[in-house]
C-alpha cells in the first residue's frame, strides 16, 4: 500500500490567517490526509510556521518585539485556528527552530559541493544614511512600468511588476526615510537553476500528464525556455547564516529555506515516532509526496524546491502538486492591509467547524477562482447541510429511538436492505466518492456525499413510515431499518469532511469500532453487513445535529461588510 506524504504551504507567521488560506490550502490537505488514513494508508501531514523575511523584520520592528517574541506568538496563534478548524498535523514546526536550521545547511553544503551555488556580483541599494543595504521590501519608490508611488522593492502592488529594485524611481530607504541611497555591487550566493535545466526538464515530463492544467501549464511557460539563476543570500540580521568564511554577515532569503521545512518539520516528528525522516519518507520511492499550496507558490513548489530536492539527493521531488486557485470576498481578493477580510478565527467561534469546513469545502477553488458572501453562507448551512443532511439524519433517528427505544430493530429488518438495488446504488455512490479523493478533488467528493444525503432523504420521504406506522409497524421497522444504514453511510462519509458532525451521528449507534468504520468509509460492507446482523438499539436521544443560521444576524455581517 502507498504511503503519503502531505505537506500544507507554511502559513506566514505575520499576520492573520483567512479563508483564502483555509479552503485554499489547509482544509483540502486536511481532508485529503483524513481520506487516506481511513482507507488505511500510512499518511502524515507536516507543516509549520514560515518564520524568516524581511516582511517579519519590518513588522516586528513595528510592534517593537523582539524577531522571535513576534514569530513565536503568529505560530501559536495560527496552530490555535488550524484546532479550532479541526485541521490536524502530524507535526507542525517553526522555521526558526535549531532543527530547522541543521538541515538547511545540510541541504546548501550538498548544492554547493555540486557547483549549483555560485558567487555573483550584484547591484544592490544602500543607504547612505543608515548605511543599510535595502532587499525586497527595505525599499519603496516609484514603479518604473505603472508610476505607482509605493512600489515595494521586490513587487509592485498595483501592476504586479516583479521589480528590479535598483530601477525604482525615488527610491527610499524603509528603515530610516532617507533618499540618499546609491546603487552599490554586493556579492550574493546563487542557486544556478541554468545549469540543472536539461535534468529539470526530463522530470518535469513525468509529472506533467497527470498535474492540473493549471499548473502544468503555468510550468511549462516558466521552464520551457530555460531557468533563471536566483540570489538565496541576503544582507539581513534574521535568518539562517550562511555557512561561508566570505558570506560572513548575510542569512539565506526566506525562499530558500522555508521549503525544507517539510523535511526539517518531518524529521522532527521521527523524533518521536520512531522513523527515519529520510530512508522511511523523503528518499522512500514508495511515498507520494503531495503538496497542497496556493496559486501564488507555484514557482517555488513546482520549480526551485524539486530542482533543489532532485540536485541535492536529500528528498525526493514532490509526486502531486494540487494547488488551488484564490478564494475572494464578495468577488475581490481578501487583503488584511486594506481591511477586506474576515475575521476566520471569529467565524469560528461563532459558528463552529461543521458550518464552516462545510461551506468553505464548496469553495475550494480547484479549478478557478472562488467567492465567499454571507448570503451564499447561509444559503449553503441552512439549505444544504442542515435541510438535507441535517434533516434527513435527525427525523430518521429520531423515528427510530421514539418507537424502538427499549427493544431495538432486529437484523432481518436490516439485512434485507442488502438484497436491494438500492445498496448496490449506496456501494457504487460511496466507491465513487473515494475515487474522487483519491483524485484529489476534494469539492466534487463533497458535493457527491450530498448526492447521496439527497437519496436518503427521498427514500425516507418517499416511504412515509409516520403514516405506515399506523398500519403496519413492522413493515415501518424495515423502512427505518433501511434510513439507519444510509445515516450511518453519512456518519462515515462525514468524517473527513465535517468530523465533528461524523461523531455525532456515530454516536448513535452501539460498538463502532475503526475497521467497521473503514470497511463502510471504503464501501466494502463486509463488516457492515456483519454489524446489522444484530438486533440495534440507539444508545442515545437524538439531538437537533445542524444549527441553522440566523438571517438576521447575515443582515449585520453584511453591513459589517459593506462598511469596510
Ligand atoms: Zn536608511
Ligand atoms: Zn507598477
Amino acid at each position: 500500500m502507498a504511503k503519503y506524504l502531505v505537506t500544507s504551504a507554511l502559513p506566514y507567521a505575520n499576520g492573520p490567517l483567512h479563508f483564502g488560506h483555509i479552503a485554499g490550502v489547509y482544509l483540502p490537505a486536511d481532508i485529503f490526509t483524513r481520506h487516506k488514513k481511513l482507507q488505511g494508508h500510512q499518511i502524515i501531514h507536516i507543516s509549520g510556521s514560515d518564520e524568516h523575511g524581511v516582511a517579519i523584520m519590518q513588522n516586528a520592528q513595528k510592534k517593537k518585539k523582539s524577531y522571535q517574541e513576534y514569530v513565536n506568538q503568529w505560530h501559536k496563534t495560527h496552530k490555535s485556528l488550524f484546532d479550532d478548524y479541526e485541521i490536524q498535523f502530524e507535526f507542525f514546526g517553526q522555521t526558526s527552530a535549531p532543527y530547522h536550521k541543521e538541515e538547511t545547511l545540510l541541504w546548501f553544503e550538498s548544492l554547493y559541493r555540486k557547483g549549483l551555488i555560485e558567487k555573483k556580483a550584484e547591484d544592490q541599494l544602500q543607504c547612505q544614511s543608515c548605511h543599510n543595504y535595502l532587499p525586497d521590501r527595505f525599499v519603496e519608490g516609484t514603479c518604473y512600468v505603472c508610476d505607482y508611488e509605493e512600489a515595494r522593492g521586490d513587487e509592485c502592488p498595483k501592476c504586479g511588476e516583479w521589480i528590479d529594485a535598483v530601477k525604482l524611481k525615488n527610491p527610499v530607504c524603509k528603515f530610516c526615510g532617507s533618499k540618499d541611497i546609491e546603487v552599490k555591487s554586493v556579492d550574493q550566493w546563487y542557486l544556478m537553476l541554468t545549469k540543472f535545466s536539461k535534468e529539470y526538464r526530463e522530470w518535469f515530463e513525468t509529472r506533467k500528464p497527470e498535474w492540473r492544467k493549471t499548473v502544468s501549464s503555468a510550468i511549462d511557460s516558466l521552464t520551457k525556455e530555460g531557468m533563471v539563476d536566483r540570489a538565496i543570500t541576503r544582507d539581513l540580521d534574521w535568518g539562517i547564516d550562511v555557512p561561508l568564511e566570505e558570506a560572513k554577515g548575510k542569512k539565506f532569503y526566506v525562499w530558500f529555506d522555508a521549503p525544507i521545512g517539510y523535511v526539517s518539520n518531518t524529521k522532527e516528528y521521527c523524533q518521536t515516532s520512531g522513523e527515519d525522516y529520510l530512508a522511511d519518507w523523503w528518499q522512500n520511492d514508495d511515498v507520494e509526496i503531495v503538496n497542497f499550496i496556493g496559486k501564488d507558490n507555484v514557482i517555488f513548489h513546482g520549480i526551485i524546491f524539486p530542482m533543489m530536492s532532485l540536485a541535492s539527493g536529500r528528498a525526493n521531488a514532490v509526486t502531486h502538486l494540487p494547488a488551488n486557485q484564490y478564494v475572494n470576498l464578495l468577488g475581490k481578493q481578501f487583503s488584511k492591509s486594506k481591511g477586506w477580510y474576515v475575521d476566520a478565527d471569529k467565524a469560528i467561534k461563532e459558528f463552529g467547524p461543521d458550518a464552516l469546513r462545510y461551506a468553505l469545502t464548496t469553495l475550494i477553488p480547484e479549478n478557478n477562482d472562488s467567492s465567499f458572501t454571507w448570503d451564499g453562507f447561509e444559503a449553503k448551512i441552512n439549505n444544504e447541510l442542515a435541510n438535507n443532511i441535517g434533516n434527513f439524519v435527525n427525523r430518521g433517528m429520531t423515528f427510530f429511538y421514539k418507537n424502538w427505544k427499549e427493544e431495538g430493530i432486529d437484523a432481518t429488518h436490516f439485512q434485507s436492505f442488502f438484497k436491494t438495488e438500492a445498496f448496490l446504488d449506496l456501494q457504487t455512490r460511496v466507491k465513487e466518492i473515494n475515487a474522487t479523493l483519491d483524485r484529489i478533488e476534494i469539492r466534487r467528493g463533497l458535493e457527491q456525499v450530498m448526492s447521496l444525503g439527497q437519496v436518503a432523504n427521498t427514500y425516507f420521504s418517499d416511504h412515509e413510515p409516520w403514516a405506515v406506522i399506523k398500519v403496519d409497524k413492522d413493515k415501518c421497522a424495515e423502512i427505518i431499518a433501511h434510513s439507519a444504514i444510509y445515516a450511518l453511510t453519512l456518519g462515515c462519509l462525514f468524517s473527513t469532511y465535517l468530523p465533528n458532525l461524523s461523531s455525532k451521528i456515530l454516536e448513535y449507534f452501539p460498538d463502532i469500532n475503526d475497521d467497521l468504520l473503514r470497511d463502510i468509509y471504503t464501501g466494502e460492507f463486509k463488516l457492515g453487513r456483519e454489524y446489522f446482523n444484530q438486533t440495534i438499539v440507539l444508545t442515545k436521544k437524538p439531538k437537533g445535529l445542524v444549527k441553522k443560521v440566523e438571517a438576521d444576524r447575515i443582515k449585520e455581517l453584511n453591513e459589517v461588510l459593506q462598511s469596510l
